[in-house]
C-alpha cells in the first residue's frame, strides 16, 4: 500500500510596507492570514517590506509593531523573529543573476527618456503603453559598455496565466498584456515583484492572503515562479474595506489607523472581533472570541464584495467587551489614554494638561477603580469612561460648570446644607456609606422636604460632580466616599 505524503504544513505571511501607520485594511489582512494559519495548524510569519529606504524609517517600522502588538498581542510576532526584506537584497540579486544565466531574464539598456518616448508614442497611437520588449532578444554590444541596465523577466507572451483564487475564484490574465516586468533596478536593487516571490519562496509560504489591489501582481508573480521552476503559493485576495458611504475607506470617514481606534477608546479584543467579522460571515453571531475565530476561520466564507466599515457597530461590539473587561485592565487603559492624549478631564476641556490628568488619576486611583464597574456599564468607549469620570479627577473645591452653577441658588444651597446634616447624621461612618443606604437616605430626605426626587438630585449632583450629567448619583457618592462627598456638599452648602 502506498502511503499518502503528509500534507504540507500551511505557512501564511503578513507583509506590510512601513508607510507610517497600520491601516485597518492591512490589519484585517494580518488577522485573516494569522487566523487561516491557526485554523489549519500552520504558522503565519511577519515580513516587513522595508526595501524603500526613504519611507521605511525606524518610526514607521515601530508603528507597525505598535499597531500589531496592540491588536494581536505582542507575543504573536516578536520583532526578533521578523523577516526584514532589506536583509535579503543580496539573495534577490543572486536570483536575478540565475534568471539571466538561464535565459529567463535579460538586460534592458533602454534609458528612462527612451521609455517615456515609447510610451507616449503608444498612447498617441491608441496602443497599450507597456514595455515593447526592445531588448528582449538583443545582446548588448560594445556601445553599451558600462551603461546602466535593468534586469527584466522574459515573460511568456502566449496563452494565459490562471490564478485560482480562494476568494475571487478563477482569474485569467492574457500573457500578452503582462509585459516584461523589471526584476532588478539599474542600481542593483530588487523590485517588489522579485523580492516578494523570492522571500515567499524562501519562507516556505503556501498561502498568500492579501488585499485585492495585488490581484494582478499574482499573475505577474506566477510568471516569475514559473521561470524559476518554483511552486507558486495559493492565493486569497481580499476585497477592500469601504466606508459607510461605499467609497474606499479613508481618513475622511474617520479613524483608519489601528492606533487611532485605540485612542478612541476601542479595546483590542473588540477591534479584533469586529475585523474578523468584517467580510467573513460566520452565522449571525456578532461576537466571536479570539479562540473561536482561530478554530473556525476559513477562506470559503470570505465575502467577495467589499466590506463596509460601520463605526456604530464597532462601538456596539466594544460595549460588549467593555462590560466583560477586567477592571484593572480598564484602569490601565484609561491611564494610557489620559497620558497619550494629554487629557485633563478635570479642566472641563479648558486646555489639555496631561501631567495634571495623570497626576489626579494616580492620586485617586482607588476612587477610579471603584468607579470602573459603573462606567463600563454605561460607556461605549474607554474615552467616554474618562469623560464620565471627570468629577473624580478634580480636587476640592471642585470646579462647577456654568449650567450647574445656576442650580446652586440660595434656596438650593440651604437645601444642601440640610441634606449635608441629614446624610452625615444618618450614615455616620464609612461602613454605613453604601449605595443602597445613600439612596434610601436621599429619598427619605426628599420626602421630608416635600420635594420631588429630582429637585434634590439636581443641586446635589451639581455640588458633588460639578456638572448636569454624571453616572448615577448614588454611584457617584459611593465612589467618592463619605468624607469627600460630604466635604463637596459642604463646599456648596449654606447654613441657615
Ligand atoms: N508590502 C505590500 C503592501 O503592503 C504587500 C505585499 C504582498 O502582500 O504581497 O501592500
Amino acid at each position: 500500500m502506498t502511503q499518502k505524503p503528509p500534507a504540507k504544513p500551511i505557512v501564511t505571511r503578513f507583509a506590510p510596507s512601513p508607510t507610517g501607520y497600520l491601516h485597518v485594511g492591512n490589519a484585517r489582512t494580518a488577522l485573516f492570514s494569522y487566523l487561516y494559519a491557526k485554523a489549519n495548524g500552520g504558522v503565519c510569519k511577519l515580513r516587513v517590506e522595508d526595501t524603500d529606504k526613504a519611507r521605511s524609517t525606524d518610526d514607521a517600522i515601530d508603528k507597525i509593531f505598535e499597531g500589531l502588538g496592540w491588536l494581536m498581542g505582542a507575543d504573536v510576532w516578536p520583532r526578533d523573529e521578523t523577516v526584514f526584506q532589506s536583509k535579503n537584497v543580496t539573495r534577490h540579486a543572486a536570483v536575478a543573476q540565475e534568471m539571466l544565466d538561464s535565459g529567463n531574464a535579460y538586460k534592458c539598456f533602454a534609458t528612462p527618456e527612451e521609455l517615456d518616448k515609447m510610451r507616449n508614442a503608444a498612447r498617441t497611437e491608441g496602443r497599450s503603453p507597456r514595455y515593447d520588449g526592445r531588448w528582449r532578444d538583443r545582446a548588448p554590444g560594445p556601445e553599451q559598455g558600462n551603461a546602466p541596465f535593468v534586469v527584466r523577466l522574459k515573460a511568456e507572451q502566449d496563452g494565459v496565466t490562471v490564478i485560482n483564487d480562494h476568494v475571487q475564484g478563477r482569474v485569467e490574465f492574457r500573457n500578452d498584456v503582462l509585459d516584461d516586468l523589471v526584476l532588478l533596478r539599474s542600481d542593483g536593487t530588487p523590485t517588489y515583484m522579485l523580492a516578494v516571490v523570492v522571500d515567499d519562496h524562501d519562507m516556505g509560504v503556501t498561502h498568500v492572503i492579501r488585499g485585492d489591489d495585488h490581484l494582478i501582481n499574482a499573475g505577474r508573480q506566477n510568471q516569475i515562479y514559473k521561470a524559476l521552476g518554483w511552486d507558486a503559493p495559493e492565493y486569497a485576495h481580499l476585497p477592500l474595506i469601504h466606508g459607510p458611504d461605499g467609497a474606499k475607506l479613508s481618513k475622511r470617514h474617520g479613524a483608519v489607523a489601528v492606533a487611532d481606534f485605540r485612542d478612541m477608546g476601542i479595546l483590542s479584543d473588540a477591534m479584533f472581533n469586529y475585523l474578523v467579522r468584517l467580510g467573513w460571515s460566520s452565522g449571525d453571531e456578532e461576537i466571536i472570541s479570539r479562540k473561536d475565530a482561530a478554530r473556525s476561520f476559513d477562506l470559503d466564507r470570505v465575502n467577495k464584495a467589499a466590506a463596509r466599515f460601520d463605526y456604530a457597530k464597532l462601538e456596539s461590539v466594544n460595549r460588549h467587551y467593555l462590560k466583560a473587561a477586567d477592571d484593572k485592565m480598564l484602569l490601565a487603559e484609561m491611564t494610557y489614554l489620559v497620558g497619550k492624549l494629554g487629557l485633563d478631564p478635570g479642566s472641563f476641556g479648558d486646555g489639555a494638561n496631561a501631567d495634571a490628568g495623570l497626576k489626579s488619576l494616580r492620586a485617586h486611583e482607588q476612587r477610579f477603580l471603584s468607579l470602573v464597574p459603573v462606567l463600563k456599564e454605561r460607556s461605549p468607549t474607554v474615552l467616554e469612561m474618562i469623560k464620565d469620570a471627570a468629577f473624580a479627577f478634580v480636587d476640592r473645591p471642585i470646579p462647577i460648570e456654568p449650567k450647574a452653577l445656576k442650580l446652586l441658588n440660595d434656596d438650593n444651597r440651604s437645601l444642601l446644607g440640610r441634606l449635608h446634616e441629614a446624610l452625615g447624621d444618618a450614615l455616620s461612618n464609612d461602613a454605613a456609606w453604601t449605595t443602597e443606604a445613600i439612596e434610601a437616605q436621599i429619598r427619605s430626605f426628599a420626602e421630608a422636604e416635600d420635594l420631588g426626587f429630582g429637585k434634590v438630585a439636581q443641586p446635589l449632583r451639581a455640588s458633588v460632580a460639578g456638572r448636569m450629567q454624571s453616572p448615577g448619583l448614588f454611584d457617584v457618592l459611593y465612589c467618592l466616599g463619605r468624607a469627600e462627598s460630604l466635604a463637596r456638599l459642604a463646599d456648596q452648602a449654606k447654613s441657615d
